[in-house]
């Protein structure tokens, strides 16, 4: 099974919350067999510390700030070349390993 979207990539929120539709991040972490990815900055989370770690910070002390994960089904890949969110299709090269293109520009991805 091949992913479309990996570590790295750049994406777009195609569906999901109403902040973070249409924003743009670095996948920072995808979860293959949830089928989740986590974007920087995307799907922010907030967690209670059971201690305060850092001295001299006196907003929210406590609390930290984490991207939560997001189905994968709700990004999109942002195409290097023609910065749009699109479709992706695999393309074997002669050594028949799977290469991603963009199906708006047909670019190589990688
Ligand atoms: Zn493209």
């Amino acid at each position: 099974m091949n992913l479309k979207i990996r570590k790295g990539d750049i994406v777009e929120i195609i569906s999901g919350s109403f902040e973070d539709k249409g924003k743009r991040g670095e996948v920072i972490k995808v979860l293959p067999k949830k089928r989740r990815v986590t974007v920087q900055g995307v799907s922010m989370r907030k967690k209670h510390q059971s201690q305060v770690q850092t001295q001299g910070r006196s907003m929210n002390p406590g609390i930290i700030e984490f991207e939560g994960s997001m189905d994968i089904s709700n990004v999109m890949l942002v195409c290097p070349k023609c910065d749009e969110a699109t479709r992706i299709g695999f393309q074997r090269d002669e050594d028949g390993l799977p290469h991603r293109f963009c199906k708006r520009c047909e670019a190589m991805i990688d």
